[in-house]
């Protein structure tokens, strides 16, 4: 599973970051990165609650 995010939906409100911060990261001017687009099996658990919480829908698990 890959985890990808559309930067013109993400408002940077750190929700993915605060359930997952080793996938997720916000930077100094508020761009979210995604460490590992690849999910590893033990993390998709909170990446899928990620996606599932983030208000904008910004976040796509395919
Ligand atoms: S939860 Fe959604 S809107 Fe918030 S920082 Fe993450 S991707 Fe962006």
């Amino acid at each position: 599973m890959k985890v990808s995010v559309d930067p013109d939906q993400c408002e940077a409100n750190g929700i993915c970051v605060g359930i997952a911060p080793d996938v997720f990261e916000l930077d100094d001017e508020d761009v979210l990165h995604i460490h590992s687009a690849e999910v590893p099996a033990e993390r998709l658990a909170d990446v899928e609650d990620a996606v599932a919480q983030c208000p904008k829908a910004a976040l796509r698990l395919e």
